[in-house]
């Protein structure tokens, strides 16, 4: 391997109004020595926010590249990168991830564009609703972590206009009375605050996903040394340990370039080379 990174000293233009580039930067510094630079003044938001639904994985996709590309009108980089984030009721589905961060990668120079997918557990979101004055809301408003992690509280019958940048308890509480009584149904909604300078949790998880990207990048292609070789697909089939037939297990794992196409078949990492005999439809039946 020779020395320098192709990205060693670049500068990686990151659209975020949400101080994101906290998250993802010392990955990058470590792993690549490149620079995380946020682009200044940009409304990410427009591009789409937290409203308590789970958008869809492949909105999420284009919205992350979106968000990419826009550091390209206001930096003179050749390399930028975006995260995009979709989190689900906690607890709502047992071992099912709750929560996904999808990290966009482009480098137009070299014409790489990445997608990195990193779902997660670790997820804050909450979201309950109250009448004025209820009881519990103080408790509840104690439980979400406020004010370390941030809070939106919303009309129920106008969920699309939340109120924002609360910072005291008293504020949120006088916020949701107000709003519970201006509701058609007499509800206030109180959600977590997701985007990542509010949220701890969140941060954490970005950081993460910022190390598998950094480390995809650092593996540069065999055959045309354009960084991001890695993983593209997997190939089932894996044989059954007893009759030799193919199964649904992953039989090995399939790396590509994405500039060149190149790409290598490599063996499952757990070193298994037979699926268990549970898994195989013809001795299931036989
Ligand atoms: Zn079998
Ligand atoms: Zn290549």
């Amino acid at each position: 391997m020779s020395g320098l990174h192709p990205y060693a000293n670049a500068r990686i233009g990151l659209a975020t109004m949400h101080e994101k580039e906290r998250a993802l930067g010392p990955a990058f510094r470590r792993v690549l020595g490149a620079d995380v630079v946020a682009v200044p003044e940009l409304d990410t938001d427009t591009l789409g926010t937290f409203s308590g639904e789970v958008p869809r994985p492949d909105a999420l996709v284009e919205t992350s590249l979106l968000k990419a590309e826009l550091a390209f009108r206001t930096m003179d980089v050749d390399c930028a990168v975006a995260s995009e984030g979709s989190y689900g009721p906690i607890d709502r589905v047992p071992l099912v991830s709750s929560g996904v961060e999808i990290l966009a990668f482009i480098d137009r120079k070299r014409g790489i564009r990445l997608i990195d997918t990193f779902p997660t557990h670790h997820t804050s979101w909450r979201l309950s609703r109250f009448r004025a004055s209820d009881p519990n809301r103080l408790a509840v408003l104690r439980a979400m972590g406020f004010p370390r992690y941030g809070v939106f509280v919303a009309c129920s019958s106008d969920m699309d206009h939340p109120v924002k940048g609360l910072a005291t308890e008293e504020e949120v509480i006088a916020t949701m009375d107000r709003e519970a009584e201006r509701s058609t149904e007499g509800l206030a909604v109180l959600y977590s605050d997701m985007r990542a300078h509010r949220n701890p949790t969140r941060m954490k998880v970005l950081r993460a996903a910022g190390w598998q990207l950094a480390k995809r990048l650092q593996s540069l292609c065999p055959k045309c040394h354009a960084p991001g070789f890695g993983r593209i697909q997997s190939r089932r089939g894996l044989p059954c340990e007893a009759c030799g037939d193919p199964t649904h297990w992953i039989d090995f794992e399939i790396d590509g370039c994405n500039v060149c196409g190149h790409a290598e078949a490599r063996p499952r990492r757990d070193g298994r080379k037979t699926a268990p005999k549970l898994s195989c439809k013809s001795c299931r039946t036989a």
